[in-house]
């Protein structure tokens, strides 16, 4: 049985819809032609004016950061079940969700952040985040391993001294071509002799990290005709980081 749809939804879905129509069906064709003249030019990863010029119609609108679904330093926060039937609607336009700032993989990274971050990590990364200022990627899949299962990662996070480092080979990392992607959360293991669901911890890595100690290489970006698809493939092979972790 379905539950019914909450009054705060579907007063959430009546703006939503109507900016649809003003805003988002009426300027699909135009985000292609941008995303058309990004390609001729040899890089589809470059900024969208159109979404840009959209996200504070959207802010201003209310529609923004509803994924979130705790409240976040009084900002109030939307359950799952109440986000379902919005996801629903921006599901029928591939580029919306960056819009109202809800597109992946930001939304599960806030997320993440939010729960476990510290106060300073969330004044570094999660402020502009919400704020749609940054994006972010998450790093878990690898080519060497079955990734489906979270337990067969093979990349290393090892302490020493105030840093991490990071040993492994990523990819399909969504959004890591963009060029505003400025933080990665990167999965490994941290306590290999722990019992077998207990040994990984994610650590934060700015993206600047990779260059600066030339450890972190582009492997390039696969794109899809249409849209600049998000599968930066990554190598980490002894990047060090400061000491930002988050989650386990
Ligand atoms: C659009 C898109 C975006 C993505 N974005 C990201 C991202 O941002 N970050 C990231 O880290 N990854 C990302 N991925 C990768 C995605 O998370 C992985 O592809 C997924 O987890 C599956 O892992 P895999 O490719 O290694 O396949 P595998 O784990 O090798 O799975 C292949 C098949 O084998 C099956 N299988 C696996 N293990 C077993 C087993 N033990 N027994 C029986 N069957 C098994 C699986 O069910 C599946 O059918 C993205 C993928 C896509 C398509």
């Amino acid at each position: 049985m379905f539950a019914e749809t909450s009054p705060k939804t579907l007063e959430l879905l009546q703006r939503l819809r109507q900016f649809f129509d003003e805003h988002i069906y009426p300027n699909e064709e135009r985000y292609y032609r941008e995303m058309d003249a990004f390609r001729r030019q040899g890089n589809a990863w470059q900024v969208s004016p159109l979404i840009e010029e959209l996200k504070p119609l959207a802010r201003a609108a209310g529609l923004w950061n509803m994924f979130l679904p705790h409240d976040h330093r009084g900002v109030p926060g939307i359950s799952n079940l109440d986000y379902a039937p919005l996801c629903e609607v921006m599901g029928r336009v591939s580029w919306s969700g960056e819009v109202f700032n809800c597109s992946a993989p930001d939304t599960g990274n806030m997320e993440t952040i939010e729960r476990y971050g510290t106060e300073a990590q969330k004044d570094q990364w999660l402020e502009p985040l919400l704020a749609g200022e940054i994006r972010s990627g998450f790093l878990m899949t690898e080519p060497a391993v079955a990734s489906s299962d979270a337990t067969n990662i093979q990349c290393t996070i090892r302490r020493e001294g105030d840093e991490y480092v990071i040993n492994g080979r990523k990819w399909f990392s969504s959004g890591a071509g963009s060029p505003r992607c400025t933080i990665f959360i990167i999965m490994g293991k941290t306590d290999p002799g722990a019992p077998r669901h207990a040994q990984q911890s994610m650590v934060l890595v700015p993206r600047d990290t990779a260059g600066r100690h030339g450890a972190a290489a582009p492997l390039g970006v696969r794109l899809r005709r249409r849209t600049p698809r998000p599968h930066g493939g990554l190598v980490g092979e002894r990047a060090r980081t400061g000491g930002q972790h988050p989650a386990r």
